[in-house]
């Protein structure tokens, strides 16, 4: 059974953040800029760990797909195609007391009404007035909302368009990579050996006028997205889609996520192309929400892209002569959304002598930094000499700090509020034995270790 999470478990998690240097808020000194994150020192490690892990799975690991890195700006007529130009929108009302701008259809769920992505704007008012008295600004407890209307999502960009009236015909920022990978279907199935099924994977930044984001790195208006296409015969749709959806579960608990914390939601009300949609939901600080969508997409990314352009979209089987469209599995996941649901995952307060300790159980592979090492004092030379030659050696293949300021407790306690799983001390036995003492994360157990085992006993606990 998942545990629901302590009350305010998120602002502890915003704090350690800020404090440690995980995540700033974006343009601080100006008085920051809604919805924007920036990554400092051990947030950018984690999130390239988070996506080197993510590439491994989806494209080391697999000889069926292949890497892309497509641009952000792309031609406009992309997005007419896709539809996010006519129809990527969310209902967007405001509150007349507080002046709060909120998303109708959260609100209505939070008062346990579902409010169906497709509805009309005239309908989406009628559920809204329906429920009123349900539904409280979130903000300020009022009951007073102006009529909720369709907000498009898409960021506009002015980009290679030097006309005064650029607006009538703008360019968008990328609401999401996947776009990007359809429109090169062609150009990577001619480039490369792939046979169908195949899959086309990419990470990269996308962006969406997100209506409300209010919760840390879970929604943001800039993100990074880690997206797979899967290319199908029509036929085997079903089957691969549910291939994938084991295998991206599968992959959550390799990566180190408790299982608890995991579930599947089921779209019940699909877009009229979609054959099946799922989430994968994890139990963030706010409770269950979508980690990552993995959605049966039928014909409908290539057919669209393809009577849009004038361009086929098709496929020749290579033995059996049959064509036809190739049908899309996709899976979809956020870096940012991820970094929360690992912070989650790894974050634990212990009572030691008396003391709250606060340690990231951070599975070793997306740590930060992997080993830290210590002079048990920085103003003994021979101490800080062997140190810095374990260091030089070690930080060859592994993220290293070292540290020599304030006394050893205080080391340990922030290499635990960074999550790193092991620390080491050159104590003087070290110059005579060649020895230092290695101390676990998570047990905090001491033990002494040959410096010429260092690689060897690194090796084992971290690879
Ligand atoms: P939501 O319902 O939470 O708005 P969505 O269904 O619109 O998400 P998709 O368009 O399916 O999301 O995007 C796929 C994935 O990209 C999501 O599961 C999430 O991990 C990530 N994602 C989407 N929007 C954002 C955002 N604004 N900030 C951070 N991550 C995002």
């Amino acid at each position: 059974m998942a545990e629901k999470k302590e009350d305010n478990l998120m602002e502890k998690i915003v704090s350690l953040c800020k404090r440690r240097g995980f995540v700033f808020p974006s343009s601080e000194i100006y008085g920051g800029f809604a919805a924007v994150y920036d990554y400092g020192n051990y947030g950018t490690e984690l999130s390239k760990n988070i996506k080197n892990e993510w590439w491994k799975a989806m494209v080391q690991l697999r000889e069926d797909i292949v890497g892309l890195d497509s641009s952000i700006v792309m031609s406009p007529r992309i997005w007419e195609a896709s539809g996010h130009v006519s129809g990527f929108s969310d209902p967007l009302a405001e509150c007349k007391n507080c002046h709060a701008r909120l998303r109708v259809d959260h609100l209505l769920e939070e008062a346990g009404v579902f409010a169906d992505e497709k509805m009309s704007e005239e309908e989406i008012n009628e559920l809204f007035k329906a429920n009123f008295d349900k539904i409280k600004c979130p903000s300020c407890g009022k009951h007073d909302f102006t009529e909720a209307h369709k907000f498009n999502l898409l960021v506009k960009s002015n980009l290679g368009n030097f006309a005064s009236d650029w607006d009538k015909d703008p360019v968008y920022l990328r609401g999401e990579t996947c776009q990007g990978i359809y429109v090169n279907y062609k150009n990577v199935l001619n480039s490369t050996r792939v046979k169908i099924p195949f899959g086309i994977a990419q990470i990269g930044k996308a962006f969406r006028n997100e209506i409300t984001a209010r919760q840390f790195i879970f929604r943001t208006r800039e993100f990074e997205q880690m997206e797979m296409q899967y290319f199908v015969n029509p036929e085997n749709e079903m089957t691969e889609y549910e291939k994938l959806r084991q295998t991206r579960w599968d992959y959550y608990i390799a990566l180190g996520i408790k299982e608890e914390n995991l579930k599947w939601h089921k779209h019940e009300n699909l877009v009229f192309y979609a054959k099946e949609a799922y989430d994968i939901e994890y139990n963030f600080p706010f409770g269950f929400k979508e980690l990552e969508g993995i959605h049966a997409r039928g014909e409908h990314d290539l057919g669209s892209h393809s009577k849009c352009s004038g361009k086929k979209m098709d496929y020749t089987d290579p033995e059996t002569n049959e064509t036809y469209t190739p049908h899309v599995i996709e899976s979809s996941v956020g870096v940012g959304r991820t970094m929360l649901a690992v912070l989650t995952d790894a974050y634990t307060e212990e009572e030691v002598e008396g003391e709250t300790r606060v340690v990231l159980k951070f599975p070793p592979k997306l740590a930060p930094i992997k080993v830290a090492i210590f002079p048990l004092l920085k103003n003994k030379p021979d101490l800080v000499e062997k140190a810095k030659g374990i260091y030089d050696k070690l930080k060859q293949d592994y993220m290293c700090e070292f540290d020599d300021s304030g006394n050893i407790g205080k080391r340990y306690r922030r290499q635990d509020e960074i999550g790193t799983p092991y620390c080491m001390t050159v104590d003087f036995e070290s110059l005579e034995d060649e020895a230092v003492t290695v101390r676990d994360r998570d047990t905090m157990a001491q033990e002494r270790i040959n410096i010429a085992e260092l690689d060897k006993y690194l090796e084992a606990k971290l690879k």
